[in-house]
């Protein structure tokens, strides 16, 4: 892929709307192409900042009633009565049309739940770990130095699991903060993109399946297993995150049940044809 065709497509890879092929070609550009790389570290970092809440401005109360007395006092200046009042009409009616619209839409967007909330704090958080360069407290590739680090820092003791024989290595572990409670960030890394694990204990009664969501261009994966709650998220590509969760799933249920079979520890969210690797590039040079 050419520095022309990653600029064309960076926003939307950032905004993760590109194909696993697509996805992969820019990637591949990335890793060897620092200008490149240099342009979408802005992008995401722009995108982080102008997403945070502190930005967000509310207009105040008496907003619509200043602007409503400053365009009646504009319009006794100057123009005819009549193309005033017309003007006055259609200004009006733009208006309740863009606040019908909003009214109907801006609750698809903007209806924030508990998993909301928590999927925002998640992916701050994951954004933050790289931001600061403060991925781990503990840097190991080992498991059981990792595992054990934990101890005495957390009411529970969370899994870690070695996934590196199947490409994903473990990096670390590092104490973290996610829906008022200390929790247990693991962190993989796959090529150049890190991934983040959280666990905490669940408060639900039963295993909650996978549910998949899409935040700030990072995807994300949830689900629940064995009373405790694991979130996924990374800027790697959906297909690939649906493996790692499924190979981690195996690990963790497989030891959990000393190899038995359990039902539903397969995933079918992405189907074996979609993880497939893409053709390699002729001009790549790895
Ligand atoms: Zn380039």
């Amino acid at each position: 892929m050419s520095c022309q065709e990653t600029h064309e497509l960076i926003h939307g890879y950032v905004d993760g709307e590109l194909d696993l092929q697509k996805s992969i070609g820019i990637e591949e550009h990335l890793r060897n192409c620092h200008e490149c790389t240099q342009a979408y570290k802005g992008i995401r970092t722009l995108r982080s900042a102008i997403s945070d809440e502190v930005l967000r401005f509310k207009a105040s109360e008496n907003f619509e009633n200043r602007l409503r007395s400053a365009l009646r006092s504009e319009s006794k200046s100057g123009l005819k009565p009549g193309f005033l009042r017309w003007r006055w009409i259609l200004t009006v009616a733009s208006i309740v049309g863009a606040v019908i619209a909003i009214w109907a839409i801006a609750p698809i967007f903007t209806r924030q739940s508990a998993g909301d909330v928590l999927a925002q704090e998640i992916v701050s958080s994951h954004v933050r770990s790289l931001m600061a360069d403060h991925l781990t407290d503990v840097p190991s590739s080992d498991q059981h130095t990792v595992k054990p680090w934990f101890d005495g820092k957390l009411d529970f003791s969370p899994p870690v699991r070695d996934l590196s024989e199947q490409g994903f290595s473990l990096h670390g572990g590092r104490l973290d903060y996610i829906g008022n409670r200390p929790v247990a960030a693991l962190i993989y890394q796959r090529r150049q993109h890190s991934i983040n694990l959280f666990v905490w204990p669940s408060t639900e009664a039963g295993d909650v399946n996978e549910k998949v969501s899409v935040r700030q261009g990072y995807n994300l994966i949830r689900w629940v297993n064995g009373g405790m709650n694991y979130w996924v998220v990374s800027d790697l590509n959906l297909a690939e995150l649906q493996q790692f969760v499924q190979l981690l799933k195996e690990q963790i249920l497989g030891r959990a049940s000393l190899g038995s079979q359990i039902p539903g520890s397969s995933l079918s969210l992405v189907p074996p044809s979609a993880i497939k690797k893409p053709p390699r590039l002729r001009d790549s040079k790895i």
